[in-house]
C-alpha cells in the first residue's frame, strides 16, 4: 500500500528523496541509461547481487543510489541508507558497549543496504573489520548498493592492509553490476549557473 511505501521510505533514512525520474541523464552521458533502467527493475535484489557506483564528487552517485532505493521500496523491499562513516561510527560504538551482534542486525536485515561514500575517509583495522563483517554477512544473499569516489586500484590506500582491501573488493564485485560515472560535477554546474546570472548556462 502507499502507506507502507511512505513508512518504508522514512525507515530508509535517505539524505534526500529524489526519484530516478528526476535524474537528468542528458547531463551525464557516461552513464549507461539502459543499465540503470535494468537495475531499476530490482532483479538484482532478488539475486542478492550488488551495485557499485563509481565516480568523482558531484556526479550523482548518491542521487542514483537513493533513486534505486526508492525503486526497491516500491517493489516491496526494506531498504536502509547509511554513509560508510555513519555505519562504522555506529558499529564502533556498539562494539565498545558489547552490543555489536545486536547492532549488526540493523545492517544485515534490510534486503537492500546502501553504503554511501566509501573512500572519503581511510579506515583503521577495527573500522575495516566492521565494514568487512557487514559485507560478508550479506554476501550472496542480500544486495548492497555502494558508492565510492575511489577506483578499486586505490582502495589499498584507505585500508590498513592490502589483504583487507582485496578481500572486501572480491566480495563486493563478485555478482556485481558496476556503474561508472566520469563526467562533470552537477553541483558545480548549479553553482556556476547561479554565479553568472547574466550569461545563460550552456551545456555544450
Ligand atoms: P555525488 O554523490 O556523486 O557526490 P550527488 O548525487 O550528491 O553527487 O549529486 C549532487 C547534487 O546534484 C544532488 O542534489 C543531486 O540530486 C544533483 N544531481 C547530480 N547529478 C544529477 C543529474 N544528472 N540530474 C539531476 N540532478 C543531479
Ligand atoms: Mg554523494
Amino acid at each position: 500500500t502507499s502507506k507502507n511505501v511512505t513508512m518504508r521510505t522514512a525507515m530508509a533514512r535517505f539524505p534526500f528523496v529524489k526519484p530516478l525520474e528526476t535524474f537528468d541523464f542528458g547531463y551525464q552521458p557516461s552513464i549507461d541509461r539502459k543499465q540503470v533502467q535494468m537495475l531499476a527493475s530490482c532483479h538484482f535484489i532478488e539475486h542478492g547481487d550488488n551495485v557499485l557506483v563509481l565516480g568523482p564528487p558531484g556526479v550523482g552517485k548518491t542521487h542514483l543510489a537513493v533513486a534505486l532505493g526508492l525503486k526497491a521500496i516500491e517493489a516491496g523491499y526494506r531498504v536502509l541508507f547509511s554513509t560508510a562513516a555513519h555505519l562504522i561510527a555506529t558499529l564502533t560504538k556498539a562494539h565498545a558497549e558489547g552490543r555489536l551482534d545486536e547492532k549488526l542486525k540493523l545492517y544485515t536485515t534490510p534486503r537492500l543496504l546502501i553504503i554511501d561514500e566509501i573512500g572519503y575517509l581511510s579506515y583503521d583495522a577495527r573500522a575495516a573489520d566492521l565494514l568487512f563483517q557487514v559485507v560478508s554477512r550479506r554476501y550472496e544473499r542480500k544486495s548492497l548498493v555502494l558508492t565510492t569516489n575511489l577506483p578499486f586500484s586505490e582502495w589499498p590506500t584507505i585500508f590498513p592492509n592490502a589483504a583487507t582491501a582485496t578481500a572486501l573488493i572480491d566480495r563486493l564485485v563478485h555478482h556485481a553490476e558496476i556503474l561508472t560515472i566520469d563526467g562533470d560535477s552537477y553541483r558545480r554546474r548549479v553553482a556556476e549557473a547561479k554565479r553568472k546570472p547574466s550569461r545563460p548556462a550552456s551545456d555544450s
